[in-house]
């Protein structure tokens, strides 16, 4: 497959159009940021964690029945997944209260919640990703109620699997964000990444934070967390 022109570039992601019009390569970067691009900076390795991370969680996923843009990784950084139109929400579900969901109702962080929480944010930097619910997605036309319904269904069904999964690496998965997109033929699949970029990941034991919070909250140590995290996943 042919790497041709970039289209796009992210905070943390390139993404090439290829030879095939149903490919795309993305390219993982170690650029960091944070509070809507505000504070930035440079996780160095990062963007190999991500990729290969995102990449066996994806693979894991297809397994359990999850439909994923993943298709093939083709070095450290870059990766064919399939085309798609993101959907412009911002998936967020929640096991343990952390971050803007403590900040907003005034609770600690820790609190371990008896079903997992979705949440929706409307996709957009201008904004700052506002806060949104479903009825607010349907109003402005950003996904169709059948839509709405696969997001959730498959967002819990990742949730359980990724959960448990962390588990057996001696990890809590406090919260993540998922994103997906349409094929050309209209079906919605899980794209973006799963990475300590975008999943809250504690230590079993000492709850000590293995992602991206160690850059929000200048905490130190930020590749050794996101190194640790991929050596307990993928013994390295
Ligand atoms: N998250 C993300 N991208 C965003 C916002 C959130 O990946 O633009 C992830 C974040 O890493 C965390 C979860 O979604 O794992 C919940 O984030 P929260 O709403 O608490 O926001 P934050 O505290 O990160 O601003």
């Amino acid at each position: 497959m042919k790497k041709l022109e970039q289209m796009y570039e992210g905070k943390a992601k390139k993404v090439f159009r290829t030879d095939d019009p149903e490919r795309f390569i993305v390219e993982y970067k170690d650029d960091a940021t944070a509070f809507n691009g505000q504070k930035k900076g440079t996780i160095l390795g990062k963007g190999g964690i991500n990729n290969r991370m995102t990449n066996m969680l994806m693979q894991m996923l297809e397994k359990q029945g999850v439909p994923t843009h993943f298709v093939e990784e083709l070095s450290e950084r870059e990766t064919v997944v399939k085309k798609v139109t993101i959907v412009p929400l911002e998936v967020i579900v929640r096991n343990i209260s952390a971050g803007s969901f403590a900040q907003r109702y005034g609770v600690e962080e820790g609190i371990v919640f008896d079903e997992p929480t979705i949440e929706f944010s409307y996709k957009n930097d201008d904004l700052g990703d506002p806060l949104m619910n479903q009825y607010h997605a349907l109003a402005l036309k950003l996904a169709t109620k059948e839509e709405i319904e696969t997001i959730k269904t498959m967002a819990l069904k990742v949730n359980a699997a990724l959960k448990e999964f962390f588990l057996t690496v001696g990890i809590k998965l406090v919260d993540f964000k998922l994103e997906f997109g349409r094929t050309s033929d209209g079906t919605v699949i899980l794209a973006d990444e799963i990475s300590p970029d975008t999943c809250r990941l504690w230590d079993q034991e000492t709850n000590e934070k293995l992602d991206k919070d160690r850059f929000r909250r200048d905490l130190g140590n930020v590749e050794d967390a996101y190194q640790e995290v991929m050596r307990r996943l993928m013994g390295e």
